[in-house]
């Protein structure tokens, strides 16, 4: 059986007095965990320390940094490499977020080597993939849904793969109110899950996780998470609240 996730994205909010305060909010009413099913804090760099300290003691609750560099170390200032992370108890980072893609100009060749450099640091990943509404309307959000993965994470042994989270995140969902239906989402999941299991086999392909990200809150996640190939979701603006990331994280448990 494969795990169930629910990750909150902060981005780029939150002071670190409000992201300590968000994180005990939820810790306080968190509900039981069974060891299938996972709650991620995806905080700034900032935050990371604090909320592995605050995180360390529950179990099955983790921390992600929302990035990292390419190399293992150097100058590069303003950076962060992934083997810091590591070191101070980050369990793992997100690569491939569509707003880094766009802001930051990360293409699916930088992005394999990020993932190469999360890896090699003992970080697990979370892949995140996904097309823009131009590509949705032409209908061909299949193909290049696959490219992103074949450019960015397919290169990735077996064993190497086992420690990869997916998220699909249609760009035209994220912070716009409008979700993929899940139907929608179960369809582009199935496709994500068959094309793992054509490049690594049924047994990888099950036991990976796809989560769907994209406007995600308490009132659609449970539909969203009852499709049978979406295993949970990558949540930006719900997650912000402790009252809504509780939400969500219920219709996982
Ligand atoms: P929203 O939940 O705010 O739409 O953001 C989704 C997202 O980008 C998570 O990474």
């Amino acid at each position: 059986m494969r795990k169930q996730i629910v990750a909150g994205n902060w981005k780029m909010n939150l002071t670190v007095t409000e992201g300590q305060a968000l994180v005990q909010q939820v810790l306080e009413q968190l509900p039981e965990l069974s060891a299938q099913k996972q709650v991620i804090f995806g905080t700034p760099f900032l935050h990371l320390c604090q909320a592995v300290a605050q995180t360390k003691d529950t179990a099955n609750v983790g921390v992600a940094a929302q990035n990292c560099h390419h190399q293992a170390s150097g100058a590069y200032t303003g950076e962060i490499a992934a083997g810091m992370l590591q070191a101070a108890g980050v369990q793992s980072v997100i690569i491939g977020h569509s707003e880094r893609r766009m802001y930051n100009h990360e293409d699916n060749a930088l992005l394999a080597k990020k993932v190469d450099a999360a890896l090699a640091a003992n970080l697990h990943v979370i892949f995140c993939c996904g097309e823009s509404l131009d590509i949705r309307d032409a209908d061909t959000q299949n193909a290049f849904v696959e490219q992103q993965l074949n450019e960015s994470i397919f290169h990735l042994s077996a064993e190497q793969m086992a420690q990869v989270t997916i998220a699909y995140e249609p760009i035209w969902a994220i912070g716009t109110g409008r979700t993929a239906s899940a139907a929608q989402a179960q369809d582009m999941h199935a496709h994500i899950r068959g094309v793992l299991a054509a490049k690594y086999g049924e047994s990888i392909s099950q036991q990976t996780s796809i989560l769907y990200g994209g406007s995600c809150k308490a009132s659609n996640a449970v539909e969203l998470f009852s499709c049978p190939d979406v295993d949970g979701g990558l949540i930006g603006g719900a997650s912000l609240l402790a009252d809504d990331f509780l939400g969500i994280i219920r219709a996982m448990v």
